[in-house]
């Protein structure tokens, strides 16, 4: 798939890849030797009958191929544009062997596309529901993320009475506030919220769980309760300087520029203040996001400070290879160790030290260690600290009876169950930050488990 040149992508935010073109969907779609035992399904947290759709692509029947995916995934637009295909699907789809394996992902946003553009989206037939044996089963999911979305879509198309309580005043959770609208347009997002309640799912925004009502008293009207609350607590390195003005967090600068629609200023009033020398710190996705978000702001020189290698960074490849195109300095085997303050009170300096890589740790990555005596100046207005971020501590910290591990992390049996029997939860609040599609795995499984245990 072409992407738009870097130098005029970098000036807005529009998206950034081009899509394909039907026949270019077809022709890949051909590819595909419809293989009896698929492994690529095997790389799908959401089992999405792959060689199903594609067939449907090469086929040219766009739309049987869409329905083929939501029979397992309602946010295919979604999938499509962020997920990293290349790490799941596509890395165990047979042709990769020897050769290219099959974009997988980028028909995926094709198809998801071709709906969005050419027909209507498919509701759910509403005889089905009024003949559910659970239409008066009501459930409740916390949190409209890609974890309760798909739980919520699941037990809907079971026929189950689901309400979803989201605490901020849109849905879609970090689709919505944190990836930036030239990776994923809100409008996508949107449409993909629109169709989970074309399942019957209702959706309360506004609705902070633990303050308007604790677990314990959501168990009284439902039946059972499932807990996507993300994780949304960005995480710091402890370093001095790091609470000097021109400091943010990962989070607060993209949910500025998501939510506060930054990005479009001056046509919305509320612009976010960057610096012409720009400092992301971190390796993931994040900070690929938020190094890119700083040069379209109008940044001259934005850096990624990294303490290990590009082979060792989080983010998904092609965010790293779009950064390096579009003109993001990385400094990599680099940590800051302090930032230093002008008069004011504002950043001016970022005092980092160099590294090298040692044994591997425990994560299996070969663990940064510090070059004594190495320490050099970066001088910069703006610090945009991407290191993480911990599941939301509110649920937990009103829920006597949920445990969690030290970190913060909710725990779950393997059915997806909390500790509080009929709570389940799943996604960022249980694994920490981690992925779009793990987070929907995780929504089904917990929505298949409710089934059972209500059915039983
Ligand atoms: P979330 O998406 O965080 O949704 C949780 C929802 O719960 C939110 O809407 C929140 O407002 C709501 N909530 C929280 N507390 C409460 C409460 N007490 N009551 C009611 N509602 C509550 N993943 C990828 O796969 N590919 C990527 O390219 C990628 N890029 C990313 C870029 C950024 C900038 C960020 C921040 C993350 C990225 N991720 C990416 C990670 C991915 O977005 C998350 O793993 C995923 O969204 C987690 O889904 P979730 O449903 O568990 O939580
Ligand atoms: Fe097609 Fe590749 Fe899946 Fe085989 S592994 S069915 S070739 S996409």
């Amino acid at each position: 798939m072409q992407n738009r040149p870097a130098n005029e992508r970098v000036r807005d935010f529009n998206e950034v890849p081009l899509g394909f073109t039907d026949e270019q969907a077809i022709q890949e779609a051909k590819r595909c030797i419809q293989c009896k035992n698929p492994q690529c399904v095997k790389g799908c947290p959401v089992e999405v009958n792959i060689p199903g759709f594609l067939k449907q692509v090469a086929l040219g029947d766009f739309s049987a191929a869409v329905k083929e995916i939501k029979n397992t995934n309602a946010l295919p637009a979604v999938c499509g544009r962020v997920c990293p295909q290349e790490e799941q699907c596509e890395k165990k789809c047979i042709l990769g062997v020897k050769g290219e394996p099959v974009a997988i992902g980028g028909l995926e946003r094709f198809v998801a596309d071709h709906e969005r553009v050419n027909t209507k989206y498919e509701t759910l037939n509403t005889k089905q529901i009024q003949n559910s044996n659970y239409q008066n089963t009501k459930i409740a999911v916390i949190g409209s993320g890609p974890a309760g979305l798909t739980c919520a879509g699941d037990l809907a198309r079971l026929g189950y009475q689901v309400t979803i309580f989201e605490s901020l005043h849109v849905t879609g959770g970090v689709l919505t506030y944190g990836i930036p609208q030239f990776r994923l347009p809100k409008e996508i997002v949107n449409l993909e919220v629109e169709y989970v309640k074309t399942l019957g799912v209702e959706i309360k925004t506004d609705m902070l769980i633990g303050n308007v009502f604790t677990i314990e008293e959501l168990l009284k009207d439902f039946k059972a309760v499932f807990v996507g609350s993300g994780a949304g607590l960005p995480k710091f390195m402890g370093i001095p300087g790091e609470n000097l003005d021109g400091v943010y967090s990962a989070n607060e600068y993209l949910f500025r520029v998501n939510m506060m629609k930054a990005w479009k200023f001056p046509e919305s009033l509320t612009p976010v203040k960057i610096g012409k020398n720009v400092a992301v710190v971190g390796g993931g996705n994040v900070a690929m996001d938020a190094a890119r978000v700083s040069l379209r702001l109008g940044a001259e020189k934005v850096y990624i400070i990294y303490r290990r290698t590009h082979d060792e960074m989080p983010a998904r490849i092609e965010e790293i290879e779009r950064a390096i195109e579009e003109g993001v300095i990385f400094k990599i085997l680099t940590l800051p160790v302090k930032y230093i303050a002008d008069e004011k009170g504002w950043v001016k300096e970022a005092e980092c030290i160099e590294m090298e890589l040692g044994e591997p740790d425990s994560s299996g990555r070969r663990r940064p260690v510090e070059k004594v005596g190495s320490n050099f100046i970066v001088p910069l207005e703006t610090v945009i600290v991407a290191i993480g971020n911990s599941p939301n501590p509110l649920i937990p910290l009103r829920t006597p009876n949920l445990k969690t591990e030290r970190w913060g992390g909710v725990i779950i049996t393997s059915d997806g169950q909390t500790s509080i029997p009929g709570v389940f939860a799943g996604g960022d609040i249980v694994r920490g930050a981690a992925t779009v599609i793990s987070a929907m795995g995780d929504g089904k499984l917990a929505a298949k488990s409710i089934h059972n245990m209500l059915s039983a």
